[in-house]
Order: C-alpha cells, then structure tokens, then sequence
C-alpha cells in the first residue's frame, strides 16, 4: 500500500484498476536464442494482436469521426500484413538467432530509412506510418502496454502525467472510473472535464505516474485529494463505507434539485452549471442547475483532424438549447490556444501560450473559422434562450469587432429568409485585468459580463495555473483578486446589467459567501456543485455579507479573507 497526495480536483472516490496512459518504454535487449521458431511464433502473435487493436480502432474512428480519417488504419493494418516487410524479420531471426524485437527493429529501421530519403512525400509518410505500428508490436513484444484511451472497455482509473483536452475527449465515460496525474491544479482542463464528466480525480500529484504499475488497484479520493495504491482489505473497506456515505449524501442534497436559489433573507441568485458538450445536459438537470453559464465550445473542435463544419455545429448548439428549454444558455466562442491546442490549425510554438495567440485573437484573424461558428449559433437561437461571449477580450476594439462580426453574420442570414432569434444577450468573458479595471466602460456596450477567474487570477497574480511550482500565488481569495470582481459587479450593475462567474472559482465554499455579499448575479460551475452551493447559500444573509465588503475589500492578505470568512460562517 502507498498513499500519494495531491489536488482534489473532482469530488468522489473511484476504486480500479490503474490504466497508464502514457509513452510506453520500449527499450529492448540484444539476446541470441537457441529456439528460432518460437520467437516467430512470439512475433506473430505480437502482430496478430496489433492487427486486432488496429481493426477496432479503425471501426471506432470510422463511427465517431468518419471513414476519411478512419483509413489511415487502413493503411497500417496493410504494412503488418506485407509479406515485404514481415518475412525479412522471420529470415533475420532464423538466420541470424536474433531475438523478435531486434529483427523488428532492424528491419523496420532499414525501412524507414529508405522511405524516409525519397523525393516523394507520399513516400516519406510511409515513414512515419511504420515507424507508427512498430512502437505497437513492439509495446505487444516487450507486454508493456500501449495506450488507446478510445479503446477503453472495462473499468479503470487513467493515470497519466497530465490529460490533454484532447485525451479527455476521448474517454469514455462508461469506463473511466477516475483518473490522476502528476501534473496540474484545480482549474487545469483536465480537472474541469472531470467535473463534467462527474468522475472523481487528484491531479498535480507530482509522481503518480512514477507510482504505478499496470494492474495495480488504485483508490482515488477526490473529495480529499489522496490516491491509495494497492490498498489494504481494511482501507478498502473504509472506502467503500465512504463512498455509501457520499451517495447518501448526494440524496439529501437532490431534494433540492427543482428548487429555486435564496438566501436565508429571501435574496434570489441563479445556479448554472459549465458544460464542454451537449452530453453533459443531463447531468446538469440532474443536478438541478438553472441554466448553462459557460459552454466551452473548443471542445466540438478536439480530438479530430479538421474544423467541425457549420452543421455539425448547428446540430450540437440545437441540442443544448432544445435540452434546456427556455432555461438559460450562455456559448462561448472558439477559445483555443493557452493549454488548448489543435493540431490541424497549425499554429505557431509559442514561449508565452497563455499569453499569446489563442481565443479572440485569433478568431478575428481567421475569420474563416469565426463565422462559421457565429453563423452555427444565430441559426440555433431560435431553439431556446441562447447567449452569445466572446473569450479573452483585453479592449473594447476586440468586442466591438466581434460583435460586428455577429451582426454581420445575422443580417446575410435575415436576408437569405433564415430565422434568428433577436433577443440573443451578447457579453464577454472578464478574465484579463485590464477588461476588469475599465469594466465601467465595457458596461455601457455589452449585455452581461462572466468573470473568468480561472484566468483572471492566473493574469493578476503572473502565476500560471498549471504550474504547481507557482500554485501557492495562486489565490482566488487575493484581496486584488476580489477588488477586481468588485469593480466589475458595481460597473454592471450601475448600467443595468448582469454578472455571472463561470471560473471554478464560482462553485467554491468560501468564495460563495463573499461572492454573494458582493452581489454577483450568476454563478456557473461544475454541475456537481450546484446542489451543495444551492444548499450554502440557503443558509447565508446576503444582507449580512454585503455588510463585510468593506472590511473584506481592504484586507490585506487571502489569509486574513480566509480567516475573516471561516469566522463569520462557521
Ligand atoms: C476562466 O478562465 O475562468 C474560464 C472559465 O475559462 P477557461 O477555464 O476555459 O479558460
Ligand atoms: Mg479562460
């Protein structure tokens, strides 16, 4: 047994086998063998069973992404079975008493090599292609496993160094019963997709990785943050017990599922919940949330090798709106780049992501993936109550465009006899300083505000939230932190607007208070936090914590906040 600490980033506790999800070792030994005809017999079931797994994935990508990108398996299950190449392997063995992975290596590599060296790129891609499926036989000749999380079909926790969106986007959720990494804080995307995918998870362990083997049996304790590897008869028993303990907690909470949000002085506030797809709806009416705050739409364009088209999009705006009804829907716009990458657009390494050409930026460069996405969005709206943001706005020029853009696009479609809705709010995501320091400005032209604390912290305190290293300054309770959410509600308010929150910041016990003093309008988070936010808040005054703003807004420390804010609810 052995017990690793780390962030507790998705509350519940998850019990399983570990899955690593990592680059396999596949560093292999020179031996000579007396036996030549079992090694071939080892190669050949290394490659029937490469063969298998690449026939299956082929089947799962023609079905979720479409038969184009499924033929590139096509290709590789034609290199395993090419006499061409398999037979010099089996001669090598014969001949020369090598062991299968040296022939392997070999022969491949001479290969490669070839291939590598002609003019032709198509040629050159026949390189890559085999260097591709030897690093699978290879995994399958050395027993060391090769990850294919789409692959997934019995329950497992993925251990990883971190989770790409990407990753994420494939799991299945069937399947992954938690995961944990080494790497990451609360607001990484990995944590938040746990969240919305309502499976436990630890991240920013440091050495989880480093921790496990396959098979192992993991416990992951997302409520305190702990990973137990190998547990003991008694501390799985503990835990089971634990887990009972949780679901019957989650009962107390969902009897409060279809009701509306108050103080305890009779003051309404609403709870909605972030989703990164459609999927996600009906765990966010299961857990009683009153609308969508934040749907993150990157994730419509992840995990696949091109642009999704207008329709595609259409069709997953329609869904959410048609499953919420006339609830609340606030879109966000394409907000790629930072941590978010997508390989297929090719954009440039940079030494600063987070502080560089992603979200807004570049959607009004690339115009061509922009519209499409702002035409998707009009032609949904008239299928339920939809908000449009945009992310990342550092000026009011960048808003402006933008809005123009959307403008742009409503009139050509009203021209060419599409419906759109013309009650669609247009707001923007407050997550860099300066939009928040001249909030009063941005008040007079958009329709709502959603601060973004997730990056709003990690830009105020120049700490970035994926480095553990720097965690300790990043503090959402920060006296500068809460100043600048100040300033945005008083902006908004003094214009008649409204303001939500839909960083992580939104659903956390001890922000809850003062948020609600501060008298923000709107909080979105994970969907597994509404019914315990929704049980907080009935329990607490605003009028009381709006009388502790002064005090809390000229504190000098998030200790002191922390401090102030334990006292005054205990
Ligand atoms: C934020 O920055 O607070 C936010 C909600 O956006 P994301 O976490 O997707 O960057
Ligand atoms: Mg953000």
């Amino acid at each position: 047994m052995k017990k690793i600490e780390g962030i507790a980033a998705s509350t519940g506790i998850a019990i399983a086998k570990v899955y690593e999800l990592k680059a396999p070792d596949l560093t292999f030994e020179n031996v000579t063998i007396d036996n030549p005809d079992q090694e071939i017999e080892r190669l050949d079931e290394a490659l029937k069973i490469s063969m298998q797994e690449l026939e299956k994935i082929k089947v799962h990508t023609k079905k979720e992404i479409g038969d184009e990108h499924a033929e590139i398996f096509s290709a590789h299950l034609l290199i395993l079975s090419d006499p061409e190449l398999i037979n010099p392997m089996k001669d090598k063995i014969s001949t020369d008493k090598v062991n299968a992975e040296v022939a392997l290596s070999e022969v491949t590599n001479m290969f490669i090599d070839m291939f590598k060296n002609m003019e032709n790129e198509y040629m050159r891609e026949r390189a890559a292609d085999i260097q591709d499926v030897t690093k699978r036989v290879m995994a399958h000749l050395l027993d060391v496993n090769f990850p294919d999380p789409a692959l997934i079909n019995e329950q497992v926790i993925v251990i990883a160094n971190d989770l790409t969106p990407s990753d994420t986007a494939q799991l299945n959720r069937e399947f992954v019963k938690g995961f944990a990494t080494d790497i990451g804080g609360r607001t990484s995307h990995s944590a938040i997709m746990a969240r919305s995918l309502e499976i436990p998870a630890v991240v920013g362990t440091k050495n989880i990785t480093a921790s496990v083997s396959k098979d192992d049996i993991v416990i992951v304790d997302g409520m305190e943050g702990k990973v137990i590897i190998n547990p003991t008869d008694e501390e799985l028993e503990s835990y089971r017990k634990k887990q009972d303990s949780f679901a019957a907690q989650q009962q107390e909470w969902a009897k409060l599922k279809d009701e509306p949000t108050f103080s305890s002085d009779g003051e309404q506030v609403e709870l909605a919940a972030n989703i990164g797809t459609p999927d996600d709806v009906e765990g966010v009416l299961n857990n009683g949330g009153e609308g969508i705050g934040l749907y993150r739409t990157e994730f419509l364009y992840m995990g696949k090798s091109e642009l999704p088209t207008e329709e595609e999009q259409y069709e997953a705006y329609k869904s959410v709106l048609e499953q919420m009804g006339d609830k609340p829907v606030v879109v966000r716009t394409l907000d790629v780049g930072g941590d978010k990458e997508l390989s297929y657009l090719d954009l440039p390494k940079e030494l600063n992501p987070f502080l560089g050409y992603r979200a807004i930026r570049f959607c009004l460069e690339n115009e061509h993936v922009f519209r499409p996405q702002l035409r998707a969005l009009l032609r949904a709206s008239v299928h339920g109550n939809l908000k449009i943001m945009f992310p990342m706005i550092a000026t009011l020029e960048e808003f402006r465009q933008a809005k123009a853009m959307l403008l742009d696009e409503k009139e050509a479609l009203q021209s060419d006899g599409v419906k759109v809705s013309n009650d669609i709010e247009v707001g923007i995501m407050v997550e860099i300083p300066s939009t928040a320091v001249i909030a009063k400005q941005f008040a007079k032209e958009v329709d709502f505000f959603s601060i973004g604390t997730n990056d709003l912290i990690q830009y105020t305190m120049a700490a970035d939230r994926m480095n553990e290293q720097v965690s300790y300054l990043y503090q959402p309770y920060h006296p500068a932190i809460l100043n600048l959410i100040h300033t945005v509600i008083e902006a908004a308010h003094k214009e008649g607007k409204w303001v939500g929150m839909c960083g992580e910041m939104a659903g956390d016990s001890i922000a809850i208070p003062i948020l609600l003093g501060l008298g923000l309008d709107e909080f979105s988070m994970s969907a597994t936090s509404i019914l315990p936010a929704r049980t907080q808040i009935l329990s607490l005054s605003k009028k009381e914590m709006a009388s502790y703003k002064e005090q809390l807004l000229s504190m000098g420390t998030e200790e002191e906040v922390v401090a102030f804010i334990n006292e005054k609810t205990e």
